[in-house]
């Protein structure tokens, strides 16, 4: 039986999905085994279940009020410690097992009776927003509106509303649920990358909340970011002929590097040089100039070809031009494989339970074989991972950002059904 109504929020409207939900090329048709799907509609039957997600709706404007808190206190990369103070705080008023682990990912245990797998949910608690910028939050009707509402805010309220109402119908589960409020997701995923490395073999599943609702991410974009500096003495204007230039051979490489040719079919990638950097008055020659390096693709094979290909046309165009060259590795963020190197993963159970559970809601299930968020860490790992969505909204990353706020609703709801279904209830059957 689907649903009762009063106990989901209003359904999404499809359009408003379509239009945020990124154009991709058709999914080659899978063969899903049926068992893989561990969701029946059946388990909103359970008394608990049922009275969760009503707790749910019925303490949304709550879940709304702590959203706008949490967003309001300011937590930079790197500087998360008073919001992480936070979200511990209120994870130990629910009762789970609190720590702070070395980076500052805060930790919440929700321990299961036993025989179950262990279910891991990350919220990343950093923005990309310096200390200093204003994050109050303004509402606007529907919508609220501040620097990281959407990313990643709304995801962290989500995940404690989540405990919370497991608590309030005194849910059981088999597995333990691990609730992580990570650090550092945006630059780099070092706190998700922490946590697993600290804790290798814990995780059964991994769900990262974040992104817009809609789209279940069970895949990795491997993201390569480098800085590439041109060295040469310099000369004044006047005796500058001839001589070797770090900007013309700077021009040159960015040049050689934008007539790369993408191969078809392996997956894609993309690359972009973002920032230019160098030199200080007109009349000399500057003695260094660099450009960054912004490189993606979902294929490993790939990236690292097209990264050996890059790193050859700068050597080759500071070689024409006299100059040294060097580079520093901002970050490199693996890849998770292309959809057919993922075929495995996508017949997972977390990947089909979740695509069943976001079905039924109607949320939308656009599947893809990619993702930028602290799934990608676990996926990279052979952890099967996933990422779901938090709210609609848009803007992020700018001061402009939104969230929508009635969306939060059925994605937390979302988020519910995948912990007692893929945590198994402890106190029935979940399903077949
Ligand atoms: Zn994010």
């Amino acid at each position: 039986m689907s649903l009762p109504r009063r106990t989901v929020a209003p359904l999404l409207p499809a359009l408003a999905l379509a239009l945020l939900a990124p154009a991709l090329p058709a999914q080659t048709p899978v063969q899903v085994p049926p068992e893989a799907n561990r969701f029946s509609p059946q388990v909103l039957d359970i008394p608990s279940v049922a009275q969760a997600l009503e707790w749910l709706e019925e303490h949304f404007d709550d879940q709304v009020e702590e959203w706008i808190r949490i967003n309001e206190i300011p937590a930079p990369s790197r500087m998360e410690e008073e919001r992480g103070r936070y979200v511990a705080s209120l994870m130990e008023a629910e009762g789970l097992e609190v720590s702070v682990d070395g980076i500052g990912n805060v930790i919440g245990v929700r321990r299961g009776v036993g025989d179950g797998p262990t279910l891991v949910f990350a919220s990343h608690m950093d923005t990309v927003f310096p200390m200093g910028t204003d994050v109050t939050v303004r509402r606007d009707g529907d919508v609220l509106r501040a620097p990281g509402i959407w990313d990643n805010s709304a995801a962290v309220a989500n995940m404690l509303a989540v405990a919370r109402a497991m608590n309030a119908a005194g849910i059981r589960t088999r597995g333990d649920v691990i609730f992580i409020g990570t650090v550092q997701e945006e630059i780099g995923l070092n706190g998700m990358t922490y946590w697993l490395e600290e804790n290798e073999g814990v995780a059964d599943m991994l769900v990262a909340i974040d992104g817009g609702l809609g789209a279940i991410s069970y895949g990795a974009l491997g993201i390569y970011w480098t800085i590439y500096r041109f060295h040469a003495e310099g000369a004044h204007t006047n005796r500058s002929a001839g001589r070797p230039h770090p900007v013309r051979a700077l021009a040159d490489a960015v040049r050689y590097i934008y007539e790369i040719e993408i191969p078809e079919g392996q997956g894609g990638a993309v690359f972009n040089v973002g920032m230019l950097d160098g030199g200080s008055i007109f009349n000399a020659i500057p003695e260094q100039a660099s450009f960054s390096l912004d490189l993606r693709s979902v294929n490993p094979v790939l990236l690292d070809s097209l990264n050996a290909e890059i790193e050859a046309r700068v050597a080759r165009a500071a070689e024409a031009h006299g100059v040294e060259w060097s580079m520093e590795i901002d970050s490199r963020s693996q890849a998770g494989g292309t959809e057919e190197q993922l075929a495995d993963r996508r017949i997972h159970p977390l990947v089909v339970t979740a695509e069943s559970i976001y079905g039924h809601l109607e949320l939308g299930n656009t599947l893809r074989a990619s993702g930028s968020t602290d799934a990608n860490a676990g996926v990279v790992r052979g952890v099967p991972s996933i990422a779901v969505g938090r709210s609609l909204g848009g803007d992020n990353h700018t001061l402009s950002e939104w969230a929508d706020i009635p969306s939060a609703l059925p994605a937390t709801q979302a988020v519910l059904l995948l912990t007692v279904t893929l945590a198994e209830l402890a106190d029935g059957p979940v399903s077949q």
